[in-house]
């Protein structure tokens, strides 16, 4: 069963002159247990398709089911079984994190919260946190406390818009390893948005690519990177610069010479082997190795600018 699925969810805004597509003709689906990264650059639609999927924002068109369920028809259903955190606050700021707990477990109709929040809270190592004001906890504790929010009502799935845009390296790492333990410990289904591809590349079980509202790709982080053939290797030989360019020419290769023992070519990852071993042949000593591969950043700038991939 798809624990989510969006058919030609569309959000327009502005009339007229100003109107403005935000979310074009969107369809996916995410299915159990499933880590979903949604990736695009500033502006692609992610919050927007976020919001309509959390009720915030009323979709132009299209269709929402979680759980076979129509999210219009069943809003309650549905949403007592999502959850949802982000980079910004979603807690109340002036009450301790112990009571925005409290009244959260009550707003989800949470049976016998008080013992749950304390397993979260200790699980998430905030016990000495909890009776402070959730203004008072610094970036990385916020996003703990957001965290047990977000699993108060055994979510499910939880819509995460960014959830370490505002963070410093080291605690986005932090937060990334707890995601992964999460998926492990709960088997939750995620639906992950990011413009960070190192992100995306490390927790997500598949990405979908969105610019200016559409969806332009969609596939797993190896499977995108993979679509651009493209790979260059740095040799580096001892001598025979003219022979090396000779054969380099008459293969009719992409090349640059750095200096007389280094070479740069850029040309299809399989064929990789036979120019190394078409080099040999010739007597060429290569004392060094190098190949470059598109990383996932490379094959999504690519894809949102509609450019081959160029190597610097
Ligand atoms: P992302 O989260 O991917 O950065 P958003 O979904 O926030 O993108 O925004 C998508 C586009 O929709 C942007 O161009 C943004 O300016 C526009 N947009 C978002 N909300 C509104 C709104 N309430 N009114 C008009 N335009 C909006
Ligand atoms: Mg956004």
């Amino acid at each position: 069963m798809d624990i989510l699925r969006v058919e030609k969810l569309t959000k327009r805004f502005g009339t007229g002159k100003n109107e403005f597509v935000a979310v074009d003709n969107v369809s996916f689906s995410v299915k159990e247990g499933e880590v979903v990264g949604f990736l695009g650059p500033n502006g692609a639609g992610k919050t927007t398709t976020i919001q309509m999927l959390l009720g915030i924002t009323t979709p132009t068109s299209g269709t929402i089911h979680y759980f076979d369920k129509d999210f219009f028809k069943d809003p309650q259903y549905c949403l007592s079984r999502i959850n949802f955190t982000s980079a910004f606050n979603t807690l109340q700021g002036r009450v301790t994190v112990w009571e925005n707990l409290v009244v959260f477990a009550h707003l989800y109709h949470v049976e016998n919260p008080l013992p749950k929040i304390k397993k979260l809270v200790e699980r998430f190592e905030m016990n000495d946190l909890i009776h402070k004001r959730y203004w008072d906890l610094s970036t990385g504790q916020r996003t703990r406390a957001n965290f047990i929010k977000a699993l108060l009502n055994d979510p499910k799935i939880i819509l995460m818009d960014e959830p370490t845009a505002s963070l410093d390296p080291d605690i986005a790492d932090k937060t990334l390893t707890f995601i992964e333990e999460l998926r492990h410990e709960h088997k939750i289904t995620i639906l992950y948005t990011s413009h960070n591809m190192a992100e995306v590349t490390r927790i997500c079980d598949r990405v979908i690519f969105l610019d200016k509202g559409k969806i332009v790709a969609q596939d797993t982080p190896l499977g995108l990177t993979k679509r651009i053939q493209v790979a260059q290797l740095r040799l580096t030989f001892n001598e025979n610069k003219g022979t090396v360019e000779t054969y380099l020419k008459n293969e009719r290769l992409t090349y640059r010479f750095d200096g007389e023992h280094v070479v740069y070519i850029t040309t299809e990852e399989t064929s990789l082997p036979k120019i190394i071993f078409g080099l040999s042949k010739l007597g060429i000593w290569m004392t060094d190795i190098e190949v470059k591969k598109p990383t996932l950043e490379h094959v999504f700038l690519q894809i949102a600018r509609g450019e081959p991939y160029v190597f610097s």
